[in-house]
């Protein structure tokens, strides 16, 4: 069949994600790659792009096969796959500077800059995106919020709630203040809040045949919806002037009452004596809040056996700062990782004894205390260390919970060993009705390790233990996430909250395009339905 010009079809008969944790089998004939084509405007490119994905999802609906954007396949659950067929934009990698006659006069008047808005296409990476704005010239610019590493495509990071450790701002998702969404064979939207109007028509103007449409519910709804509200052709986000990170380490930090007091409330200013302060405090404002401990040495009132934090600062932007130096003494994962996740598949339960003498060894080489450095936000978050298959959870609870959860995760850890390292990390909440970054300050709870039996059937008893306490917690999209169900969702997120998820994206796609959009993941969690039955 004659494929339109910029569309591929892909032979894929089926696809793994990056750490091979996932392989999903796909229908013959469905998956596509997109690429821009060589027109005489970049408008006019990205309008035939657009073009293109009405096409295909016209396509999916008379083939009546689902299909799912896929970003740079990071994810460690189902949230990017789909029983049809995958959709490749990573050559989808424009990206157009606004300014003041593009945007909304509202924007303007509230004191935010033109400058700092930026149209990315939905396959940059977001290490592209660093480059992007940091290395602009003149107006050199930055993200306000990125994850630990930078390799995922800047929709594909956003869409499962991707974090740092902003924990005054929020995750990735919290700047991006308008975006592109293609939703039907007939129908694409520009939607933004309407608390917070950001272009005007001589900017939706150039994208033939938008619908505008301004609605915090929509908006909200779509800023986490893990590729189930169509493709996300275009995203607008939000960054800031460029400025350094100054970023300080501090190891054996006793656990005790006082330090479970910062843990509960993340409030360092209130501990000078804990956190290391920035070498100027002028214009230095905290940025981002990170604590590492080691489940199988962690003690009570043990400087030797205590927690790792790292805080960094945002400090004045100025070219003669020391670079950070390239760190080539381990980079986890690689075959390690491999190697010892066979080694505990076979090993079973004989295993287990082995597990808290390896993480004694890792642990130290993960976090591990360094010079102050400084560095920008693409120098400090960049190439990932974990390689090769690894598994990772992320659960986000309320911060004043913190301490009550490392105990709980301590007790787990004493009856089944985790093969893995542990971390906390800050976050500011988000408004977006499916964050799991939900709580006002949100302390997410990591656990990067083997992808062994062993590890998996870790992160499960700690899930139903989370659940059986009763507290509040959630679960990140885009990390091991295979024990959700309709009902665990609920209890996470709240009835109320995926009813308005489920009502936004029926308001946005109609039946055959919810149908494209639908995968499995989506069908667990009771997502894929037009409103929630209780
Ligand atoms: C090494 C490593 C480090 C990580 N570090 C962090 C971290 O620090 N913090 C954190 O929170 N997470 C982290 N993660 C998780 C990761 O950031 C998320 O899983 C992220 O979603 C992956 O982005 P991706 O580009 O690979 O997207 P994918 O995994 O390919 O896709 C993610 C979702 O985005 C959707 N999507 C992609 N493109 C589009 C589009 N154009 N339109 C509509 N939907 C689309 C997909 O359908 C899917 O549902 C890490 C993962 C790895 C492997």
């Amino acid at each position: 069949m004659p494929y339109p010009p910029g569309i591929e079809p892909l032979d894929l008969p089926q696809w793994t994600n990056r750490h091979g944790n996932v392989t999903q089998p796909l229908r013959a004939g469905a998956s596509f790659k997109l690429f821009n084509l060589d027109l005489p405007s970049r408008t006019a490119s990205y309008n035939a792009t657009t073009a293109n994905m009405r096409w295909l999802i016209g396509e999916a609906q008379r083939g009546r096969f689902r299909l799912r954007a896929l970003g740079r396949g990071w994810s460690f659950s189902k949230v990017n796959v789909s029983e049809g067929g995958l959709l490749d934009t990573m050559d989808l990698r424009l990206s157009f500077n606004l300014t003041d006659a593009f945007v909304d006069p509202a924007f303007l008047a509230r004191g935010r800059r033109s400058q700092d808005l930026m149209l990315v296409q939905c396959g940059m990476s977001v290490a592209m995106l660093n480059d992007r704005l940091e290395r602009a010239g003149e107006e050199r610019r930055m993200l306000r919020a990125s994850g630990a590493a930078h390799g995922q495509s800047i929709v594909g990071a956003f869409s499962t709630n991707t974090h740092g450790g902003a924990f005054r701002f929020g995750a990735v998702h919290d700047q991006i203040v308008g975006m592109h969404l293609v939703v039907g064979p007939d129908r694409h939207v520009w939607l933004e809040r309407a608390s917070d109007p950001v272009v005007n028509t001589a900017f939706t103007d150039r994208l033939t045949g938008v619908e505008l449409l301004r609605d915090d519910e929509l908006f909200n709804a779509a800023l986490v919806s893990f590729g189930s509200f169509g493709i996300i052709h275009g995203v607008l986000l939000e960054g800031q002037p460029i400025a350094l990170l100054e970023e300080h380490r501090r190891m054996g930090v006793e656990l005790n009452d006082r330090t479970r007091d910062l843990l509960n409330t993340g409030d360092w200013e209130r501990f000078p004596d804990l956190v290391p302060a920035p070498r100027n405090a002028a214009g230095a404002t905290p940025f981002h809040f990170e604590v590492g401990f080691n489940p199988h040495q962690l003690a009570e009132n043990d400087a030797d056996k205590g927690l790792f934090l790292k805080v960094m600062y945002r400090i004045p932007y100025r070219e003669d700062y020391p670079r950070i130096p390239k760190d080539p003494t381990f980079e986890y994962g690689d075959n390690t990782f491999e190697v010892l996740q066979r080694a505990l598949d076979i090993l079973g339960p004989r295993g287990e004894h082995l597990i808290p003498g390896i993480v004694n060894v890792l642990y130290p080489l993960a976090y591990k205390a360094a010079e102050v450095r400084t560095g920008t936000m693409s120098e400090h978050f960049n190439s990932t260390r974990v390689r090769g298959r690894a598994a990772s959870l992320a659960i986000g609870i309320p911060a004043a919970d913190t301490a009550r959860t490392m105990e709980l995760v301590l007790a787990l850890n004493r009856e089944r060993p985790f093969a893995g390292v542990t971390a906390l990390r800050y976050v500011k909440g988000s408004p977006a009705t499916l964050a799991f970054t939900r709580f006002p300050l949100t302390c997410v709870l990591e656990m990067d390790g083997v992808d062994s039996t062993g590890t998996n059937t870790f992160y499960r008893a700690l899930v139903q233990r989370m659940d059986a306490s009763g507290r509040p917690f959630t679960m990140h999209w885009g990390k091991v996430n295979h024990m959700l169900n309709e009902a665990l969702v609920h209890r996470m997120f709240g009835v109320d909250a995926v009813d308005r998820w489920c009502r936004a994206r029926t308001t946005l796609l109609d039946a055959e395009a919810r149908e494209v959009f639908t995968n499995g993941f989506l069908e667990q969690c009771g997502l894929h339905r037009a409103r929630t039955i209780v």
